[in-house]
């Protein structure tokens, strides 16, 4: 995601977990989200707020120096750890829970970009779903909420844009994606298209978000300078592609049932002994492939090689390398792969490179 980012023109930042209450309730957070956040008071008595958002700290960057026509779009990214006060019967698994880590990112442009940045954050969300093998997509119109900031017809102005960029990706995707309207379930400051994904066995999810906003950037007091040296409230764009990273990881688990991609595996390879006089080769073998880039782990544990393999093969561990004395003198491996019963035997250069270039990220 980062590589991908930084190629679309993304700068990624840091804005801090805390600030004081009284910035939050400039935001609107304070009146429309509070219920959800968590607050802590200091000695002094003042009240700061753990951020359930990563925007109000994007202005505040985007304030940094005065900002023209020209810098427009800035697109400012965070992997942002957000806190969110959920009841505790919400609560599931790795899919909600109360601090999770957002890929968000806020977009400042001028009212007549907003069509052309729209697109290219589709087309991005639809690549990066693409290699995490999601190509089953649906997209929701979130309008208006009851509880709101900003005038009627900035919202009339941000819910039409959104149509528009509704109307111009399913023309685009030949009637491929399927759209729907969901009247009242827009964030306090814009209305939303949600990506909802699709998994292996048909059961949905909602993921990215691209939130059309007039608001925000006013109420904390951003502006640029526009050809005519006017002052002019920018429009922001909020997304985030996954959502939480802990919610899709938990997707992508079900979606796979644990059995990954070696690229995604969070283990891709153990190395694993059939004797203990095999245990330096296992050494040298697990140091080779670390020093390739994979994650590796060795298991000179002193158990007979089928337990060793059946029990890594539960944990869905895509590939285990088995190796006895025969092997290192050979400088050998015999690779075994997840549901497979076969064993191929390799030398280890081999082996190292023919895993290294199927464990290549997508993109
Ligand atoms: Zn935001």
């Amino acid at each position: 995601m980062r590589r991908q980012q930084q190629k679309a023109g993304y700068v990624e930042v840091n804005s801090p977990d805390m600030m004081e209450k009284h910035f939050w309730e400039l935001s609107g957070h304070w009146e429309n989200y509070g219920e959800n956040m968590f607050t802590t008071t200091l000695p002094d008595e003042r009240v700061f707020c753990c951020k359930p958002m990563n925007c109000p700290g994007h202005v505040q960057i985007y304030k940094h120096g005065l900002k023209s026509y020209r810098d427009l779009p800035l697109k400012i990214a965070e992997f942002g750890k957000v806190h969110r006060y959920e009841p505790s019967g919400a609560l599931h698994g790795m899919l909600r829970v109360r601090h999770f880590t957002q890929d968000d990112a806020h977009i400042f442009i001028t009212e007549n970009q907003i069509m052309e940045e729209c697109l290219k954050i589709n087309d991005l969300m639809l690549s990066i779903y693409k290699d995490f093998g999601f190509e089953d997509i649906f997209i929701k119109l979130s309008t208006r909420p009851e509880k709101r900031v900003g005038a009627d017809h900035l919202w009339d102005k941000a819910e039409k844009a959104l149509q528009d960029v509704l109307n111009e990706v399913t023309k685009r995707s030949n009637g491929r994606i399927k759209t729907a309207l969901q009247p009242g379930e827009g964030a306090f400051y814009g209305p939303k298209l949600e990506y909802v994904l699709k998994d292996a066995i048909g059961r949905e999810w909602q993921c990215g978000t691209t939130q059309v906003d007039f608001n925000l950037a006013g109420r904390l007091g951003a502006f640029y300078i526009d050809e005519n040296s006017d002052k002019v409230t920018p429009v922001m764009i909020h997304r985030a592609m996954f959502g939480s990273l802990e919610r899709f990881t938990g997707i992508l688990i079900e979606n796979y049932a644990g059995h990954f991609p070696l690229w995604l595996a969070p283990l891709q390879v153990v190395v694993a002994t059939i004797t203990s006089e095999a245990d330096p080769y296992a050494a040298e073998v697990v140091a080779a492939f670390k020093e390739a880039g994979l994650r590796v782990e060795p298991d000179v544990r002193n158990e007979k090689i089928g337990y060793k393999v059946r029990e890594h093969s539960l944990a869905k561990v895509p590939v285990i390398l088995a190796v006895g004395m025969r092997d290192t003198e050979a400088r050998n491996v015999s690779v075994r792969r997840l549901g497979s019963q076969e064993q191929t035997v390799m030398s280890l250069d081999d082996a190292i490179a023919s895993l290294m270039s199927e464990a290549q990220q997508p993109g």
